[in-house]
């Protein structure tokens, strides 16, 4: 844990930042940083969200302790991302005892509810390590699943309180506009008028976009990470988890492997030696480890074929230049585009 966490988590349990003058706001729990991020960019000053993991670590395995369940106790919505990523916040509900967040009541909200998920099962099963037993739950690593998990915490916040649901509204729309601008450019936007952002959206989710901006003559107009993520295009590389495909599909990158065999299992020597074979027949330059993962295996894998390893993290606040949502994924592209050079 590291000290600006600790010093949260004090400061919430001594009560003060509750107690002064804050009761009004609505206190938001989020199981993961970026949770958090999105429910106080919606929530504005109606809000205090507070997230329980560090962004730095393992999001699938977290240990949940007594400071968790005190301030869940105080929560009046737990936010999880859902698809057995977090299952470690049941525990945490569980020890609570508070009332008002269960799951099914209305204080309780799974977040990626109608993202569209990759990579489902064809049988539900928790064996032998999977830690996907529902499908990829990375999902927020795309821009355009993160407009409709936003669009899920504005509306459980105005159902909470509905008294402010327009506050509510008017904060996801600034929010989506954003993340519009910076997936596809402002100038793009500006050409295609109203509804640019859900427009553009769906071609890009139906992996339309550069056909349907070539038809229009738009091409040159695409801006944005869509527009820098074109210097990847086809670009080759390997991964340690299954974290990056949705971001690997919504820029075109192609993810040919990861060093895991089955997500959550570390890969044995007899793994990292068919992965060399394959790094060095496809020619693959990066190996994308996340900063919580050993990087032993991509480590050895690299020292046999020359590839290079770049470190990376998934959430907003993992490292100090990524303390907004945009930040991270413009680092992430930014940092794939210089890694592939
Ligand atoms: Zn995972």
């Amino acid at each position: 844990m590291n000290s600006l966490f600790r010093l949260i988590l004090l400061t919430l349990l001594s009560g003060s930042l509750f107690a002064q003058g804050l009761q009004e706001r609505l206190k938001v729990v989020t199981t993961i940083n970026y949770l958090r991020y999105f429910a106080q960019e919606i929530g504005g000053n109606r809000v205090d969200a507070i997230a329980l993991a560090n962004p730095r670590q393992d999001p699938h395995y977290v240990t949940p302790t007594p400071t968790m369940n005190q301030i869940t106790n105080r929560a009046d919505l737990f936010v999880e991302n859902g698809l057995s990523l977090d299952l470690w916040a049941k525990n945490v509900i569980d020890a609570s005892g508070n009332p008002e967040i269960q799951p099914g009541t209305p204080g309780h909200l799974v977040a990626t509810l109608n993202v569209p998920i990759k990579e489902l099962p064809t049988e539900i099963s928790r064996s032998w390590g999977d830690i996907h037993p529902q499908g990829n739950p990375h999902c927020w690593l795309d821009p355009i699943n993160a407009k409709i998990i936003a669009e899920n915490i504005a509306e459980r916040l105005a159902k909470i309180d509905p008294a402010h649901a327009a506050y509510y509204q008017e904060r996801l729309e600034s929010f989506r506009d954003r993340i519009d601008a910076s997936l596809f450019g402002e100038e793009l936007l500006k050409i295609i008028g109203k509804k640019a952002g859900d427009i553009l959206s769906r071609k890009a989710r139906n992996n339309g976009l550069m056909e349907w901006l070539e038809s229009k003559g738009l091409s040159s107009r695409l801006g944005g990470w869509m527009a820098q993520a074109k210097r990847l295009d086809g670009a080759k590389v390997i991964s340690y988890h299954k974290t990056y495909v949705y971001l690997a599909d919504r820029i075109n990158l192609h993810i040919v492997g990861e060093l895991e065999e089955k997500p959550g299992i570390p890969p044995p020597a007899k793994r990292r030696y068919a992965i060399v074979e394959q790094v060095r027949r496809e020619q693959i330059k990066v190996i994308l480890n996340d900063n919580f993962y050993s990087r032993d295996a991509a480590d050895y894998v690299a020292s046999k074929t020359g590839a290079s390893v770049l470190i990376t993290h998934i959430d907003v606040g993992a490292a100090e230049e990524t303390d907004t949502y945009e930040k991270l994924i413009s680092s992430l592209i930014e940092s794939l585009v210089l890694a592939l050079k």
